[in-house]
């Protein structure tokens, strides 16, 4: 099975809109959504739920107040200021448990609060996996990894022969988690000053893990300029850019009403994703994929 992960340095690129144009094209795939901290291509895909489960992630300590005989050890020995009196900020707390190790009457216990929730699903193109942080979380690396575990287990049961990624925004650890193992990375890019210094941390990124990158520029009118620069820094670093899509209207109204490209019914946007899909899953070297055909 072959791996695209979808990637862009930062939110807001069109990476989520091109996910979905890819996954209608192709016909049947498995999609996973790695945007975990802002997911948001189950809005546009609309899965039916099929299954969910609570991700236990971070360990947060927790005083009972009937044992606690308020002897201040543990709020002095915290060294990230957690607790004041018998209070744990659980934001502050970083589940080291050395309060419950010193704790002499042992008052302290180490809990895991919900951290995630995954969600495994159908959409009319193939199965999807999505995930969405609680409030506050901060470990998504290991939300990522669950979700591509998942689609990865559901993609190899149901015999899928490509796994669609939308990547997380950035180059932190959930961008690592996203992109590890994949084929091919697709890098999104709007033609401004800072998507430009984004895409060239995002192909930093896929290069010094061995992952061959393309990129498409996203309303590439928007700044002739830049989309020149972006033009002369992939030549230079040896990454074709396999499209260039205008602005256009019809796909901003299209993402305003969460509707995917191809169900704008637009041939105009149709044309482009085509041309996109076809010369992605030519690198690929898909040629089983049975692309849906676009007049
Ligand atoms: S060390 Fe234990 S007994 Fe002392 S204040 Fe903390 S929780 Fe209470
Ligand atoms: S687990 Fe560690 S960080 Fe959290 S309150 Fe206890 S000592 Fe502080």
């Amino acid at each position: 099975m072959k791996q695209l992960v979808m990637l862009s340095g930062k939110g807001g690129t069109g990476k989520t809109t091109v996910t979905a144009a890819l996954a209608e094209l192709a016909g049947r795939v498995m999609i996973a959504d790695c945007d975990v901290e802002a997911p948001n291509l189950h809005l546009l895909l609309k899965p039916r739920v099929l299954r969910s489960y609570i991700m236990n992630i971070s360990r947060k300590a927790c005083i009972e107040p009937e044992k606690c005989t308020r002897c201040g050890e543990c709020e002095e020995k915290c060294r990230f200021g957690a607790i004041r009196g018998i209070s744990v900020d659980p934001h502050a707390c970083e589940g080291c448990g050395l309060c419950a190790h010193i704790c002499p009457s042992s008052a302290v216990n180490m809990e895991s609060p919900a951290g995630a929730e995954v969600f495994i699903g159908e959409t009319p193109h193939g199965d999807m996996v999505w995930a969405r942080l609680a409030v506050g979380e901060e470990a998504s690396g290991k939300v990522v990894s669950q979700v591509r575990m998942e689609a990865q287990a559901t993609a190899v049961e149901k015999g899928y022969e490509l796994l669609l990624i939308d990547g997380s925004p950035g180059i932190g650890c959930p961008v690592i988690s996203s992109v590890t193992g994949v084929h091919l990375a697709l890098m999104v890019a709007e033609p401004t000053p800072s998507g430009r210094h984004d895409l060239l941390r995002a192909l930093q990124t896929a290069a010094f893990f061995r992952i061959p990158s393309l990129v498409c520029i996203n309303k590439c009118d928007m700044n002739e300029v830049e989309a020149e620069r972006i033009r002369a820094e992939c030549a230079s670093l040896g990454v074709e850019v396999v499209a260039e899509i205008p602005y256009l209207e019809q796909l901003t109204e299209a993402t305003r009403l969460c509707l995917t490209p191809l169900e704008t019914e637009d041939d105009e946007v149709a044309r482009y994703f085509q041309s996109l899909y076809d010369k992605v899953t030519e690198k690929m070297g898909t040629s089983r994929l049975q692309p849906r055909s676009i007049t």
